[in-house]
C-alpha cells in the first residue's frame, strides 16, 4: 500500500516563515538544551548558540520523563522563555509536544512541533498535528520499525498536513553499554522511501557526551538535512539527560568540524 508519507504530496522542503530552513542541500543543526530549566539558563544557552550561527532552537517545556518522580518541566512558564529567545535573538524554536494535554499550548508557541519518541503512537497528538498549518518533527519510536513510523505518519498526513520531517533518534537493541542504538540503516530506508527531510539524534542514541561528537560526525556524512544535538552550559547541572549533553565548547568544535564534513557530501551544515 502506498502511504502519503511516501508520496510526491509530501514536503521536501520545509519553510518557516518563509524561509526555507530545510531541503536536499542543507544540513540543518537544531542545538540546544535537553530541557527549559530556567530564564537564565534558557537565554544564556541560546545567545551562545545563536553568536554561534544557530538558527533553530531546541529545548522541551513539557518533558516525558519515564521517572514521574524527575523533572517534568518548567511547563507554561518555559513556553514563555522559549517565545522570549525566538523574539530575543530571532531563532526559529522547535519544542516537544508530551501529550494531547498541551499539545494546543505548545504548537502555538513552537516553529517546529516535535513529536517526542513516546507520543509515536499517540493518535490523539497525530490528529492535532495533521490539523496544523506548521511543521512537525516526529521521532520514530526506539521500539518502532520504520514501515510502523512511516505509517503512523499517516494519521498527520491524512488529517491535511503534509510538513513532516522523520527523525531517527536511536532504537532499542540487546546493547546496553550506550543509552539506544543509533539505526543509520533504518534511516537509509527512510531516506530511500520518503522525499521528507531526515533528521538524525546522536545525542538521545548514544546517551553519553564522550561518544555525541563522533556520533554526530557520522550523522554529517550520511547526508541527512537535519541534526539534533543537546548543550547545556553546565551538563553536570542540567536536570533532564544529563549525561549526553555536550557543552559549549564541545558544541562549537563539533559544529566546526561538522561544517567540512558536510562539504564531503554536498549539505551546508548550518
Ligand atoms: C528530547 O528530544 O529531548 C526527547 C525527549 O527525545 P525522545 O523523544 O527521542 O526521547
Ligand atoms: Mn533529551
Amino acid at each position: 500500500m502506498k502511504l502519503i508519507s511516501q508520496s510526491e504530496e509530501i514536503e521536501d522542503t520545509i519553510a518557516i516563515d518563509g524561509r526555507e530552513l530545510f531541503d536536499k542541500g542543507v544540513c540543518r543543526i537544531m542545538a540546544g538544551p535537553c530541557a527549559v530549566e530556567s530564564r537564565e539558563q534558557i537565554l544564556f544557552v541560546a545567545e551562545k548558540l545563536a553568536d554561534m550561527g544557530i538558527k533553530i532552537f531546541r529545548a522541551g517545556a513539557f518533558k516525558p520523563r519515564t521517572n514521574p518522580y524527575a523533572f517534568q518541566g518548567s511547563q507554561e512558564q518555559g513556553l514563555k522563555w522559549l517565545e522570549e529567545v525566538r523574539y530575543t535573538y530571532g531563532m526559529k524554536i522547535i519544542t516537544e509536544t508530551s501529550d494531547i494535554t498541551n499539545f494546543d499550548e505548545v504548537a502555538s508557541v513552537a516553529d517546529i512541533v516535535q513529536i517526542g519518541a513516546k507520543a509515536m503512537y499517540d493518535r490523539s497528538v497525530l490528529n492535532a498535528a495533521g490539523k496544523l498549518n506548521k511543521p512537525v518533527l516526529m521521532k520514530r519510536h526506539f521500539g518502532a520499525t520504520v514501515d510502523e513510523l512511516f505509517k503512523m505518519a499517516d494519521y498527520i498526513t491524512l488529517a491535511g498536513n503534509r510538513q513532516i520531517m522523520f527523525c531517527e533518534r536511536g532504537i532499542r537493541t540487546f546493547e546496553t553499554s550506550s543509552r539506544f542504538t543509533l539505526d543509520l540503516c533504518g534511516a537509509a530506508v527512510i531516506k530511500r522511501k520518503t522525499k521528507a527531510p531526515l533528521i538524525l539524534d546522536p545525542s538521545h542514541s548514544m546517551g553519553y557526551s564522550f561518544g555525541v561528537p563522533d556520533v554526530a560526525k557520522a550523522c554529517a556524512a550520511f547526508g541527512c538535512e537535519g541534526i539534533l544535538i543537546e548543550v547545556h552550559h553546565n551538563p553536570k547541572e542540567a536536570l533532564c539527560d544529563r549525561e549526553q549533553a555536550l557543552d559549549l565548547e564541545e558544541f562549537a568544535e563539533l559544529y566546526k568540524t561538522i561544517k567540512d564534513i558536510g562539504k564531503a557530501v554536498g549539505k551546508a551544515v548550518e
